[in-house]
């Protein structure tokens, strides 16, 4: 049996000035990589803004360069790179192709695929990345783990299979496309320790294992739970249900898969974000308010658009990227765990920012504040928006599901306490309108928040 831990202690215990100064050591030498083999992408954007490598010599120097990734700027260097070289990989692509062993990819919001290449180095470090994060999770080598992210081109599929295998796990690569039969079957026969995949499959083991398999989803043997890839364990109904249903099994909730970002929660019965356990490879907490893209003072309690930065990545590094994610950043000791590194929450998307009357709001804020209420409500809802935002006159239009089961008066009572809550939570003035159960449409990918009456408008 493999005997190591994968914990990052050489940089959990050093001072936060310590730990900025291991990461300028290293920025320092990932901006001189990136300048020297990305003539079309890195190297042009820097001589656009007037800056060389030896310019960048301190965390607020390298703080105030502005964003050079993003999926627009990712489909033009693909474009580009076609044209140029004849594969899709980026103009910022800066190893050799020869090097690329790896590709995964996300779906552009065009439907096209972003890709992402990596070298078999970049691949160790997301298999140490993914270890590092389940060991905290309580997974060692020797447990059995069912795989039931979507294995095909994603980056929680084939390499966290990879990654199992590397830590001394033994995966049950079922994958999502497997199916939940399969995958039940798979989970009877060969009783896992650990199940990882997304929120609402483990929602549908909870749901079908009892028709599926004659016994209940507690009684697989599944005793830690690592999600990733939507909201679920943040949201305390959810996570109690999913927690109960797997017969007191543990959630941890993490967002990574690539360029040296590891971040988990802990196992505080509260949820206090993703504990971040990759200050040496990579960082996503580097704020910047999403309308100046200025960097926002990484402060506790902060929220702004996230930036992603790899200090170590080969093949087509992270370097002041914006997903467009909307990150809370915290900067106080874990009330749970006592961890004194930094911790964030993802709140929502830049472009679902709604402002009301000066006060600016997101959807999955709104959300999170109704599934509080759940099982009166079911969780699902939607921010009705009878012009294009983001200026909305108040009241702000809410549907919102209501449990199954509740008579009028109590329906009235909870449209009350609902707008009141929402208002006292985020100073916003809605009307909820409460809709029967199941009647607002299901989406098997992120959930659809706004729904946009004027689009059906002759
Ligand atoms: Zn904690």
């Amino acid at each position: 049996m493999i005997d190591r831990k994968y914990w990052n202690e050489a940089m959990e215990g050093l001072t936060l000035d310590r730990v900025r100064s291991v990461q300028v050591e290293r920025l320092r030498k990932q901006i001189s990589y990136l300048y020297d083999n990305s003539p079309h992408f890195f190297k042009r954007k820097f001589d656009v803004i007037g800056v060389r490598p030896e310019d960048v010599r301190t965390w607020e120097d390298f703080r105030n360069l502005p964003v050079f990734r993003n999926k627009e700027e990712d489909r033009l260097a693909q474009d580009e790179s076609m044209e140029r070289y004849g594969h899709p990989y980026g103009t910022y692509l800066c190893a050799p192709i020869e090097q690329v062993v790896h590709i995964y990819c996300t779906s552009g919001t065009s439907g096209l695929p972003t890709f992402y290449p990596f070298t078999e180095q970049d691949m160790r470090l997301n298999d140490e990345c993914w270890a590092r994060s389940w060991w905290r999770a309580g997974l060692r080598p020797g447990d059995t783990v069912l795989h039931g992210f979507g294995l095909s081109m994603w980056s929680a599929g084939v390499p966290v299979v990879r990654a199992l295998a590397n830590m001394g796990c033994r995966p049950i690569a079922v994958g999502a496309e497997g199916g939940l039969e399969r995958m039940l079957m798979f989970a009877n026969l060969t009783r896992p320790r650990a199940l990882v995949g997304t929120p609402s499959l483990a929602e549908l083991i909870i749901e079908r294992s009892p028709t599926i398999l004659g016994k209940p989803a507690a009684e697989l043997g599944i005793k830690t739970i690592v999600v990733a890839g939507a909201p679920g364990a943040g949201i305390p109904e959810v996570r109690k249900k999913i927690e109960e249903g797997f017969g007191g099994a543990k959630l941890f909730d993490c967002s990574q898969g690539c360029w040296g970002l590891a971040n988990i929660s802990c196992d505080s019965p509260h949820y206090h974000g993703m504990h971040v356990i990759s200050e040496d490879t990579a960082i996503w907490y580097d704020i910047i308010d999403p309308d100046t893209k200025k960097p926002l003072p990484i402060e506790d309690g902060a929220v702004g658009e996230g930036v992603i930065t790899s200090f170590v990545h080969q093949a087509a590094p992270a370097f002041r990227y914006s997903f467009g994610d909307l990150i809370q950043v915290f900067t106080d000791p874990c009330p749970g765990c006592g961890f004194t590194g930094h911790r964030f929450k993802i709140v929502g998307r830049v472009d679902d920012m709604l402002n009301v009357r000066g006060i600016k709001v997101y959807p999955s804020g709104i959300k999170n504040v109704v599934a509080n209420f759940m099982p009166r409500v079911t969780g699902e809802m939607r921010v009705v928006l009878d012009a294009p935002g983001p200026k909305v006159e108040p009241p702000l239009q809410l549907k919102i599901e209501h449990g199954s089961g509740l008579d009028r008066d109590s329906r009235d009572s909870l449209k009350v306490e609902l707008e009141n809550r929402i208002r006292g939570l985020l100073k916003v003035r809605c009307e909820v309108t409460l809709v029967p159960p199941e009647s607002l449409e299901r989406s098997t990918l992120k959930g659809k928040l706004i729904e946009k009456t004027y689009e059906n408008k002759p």
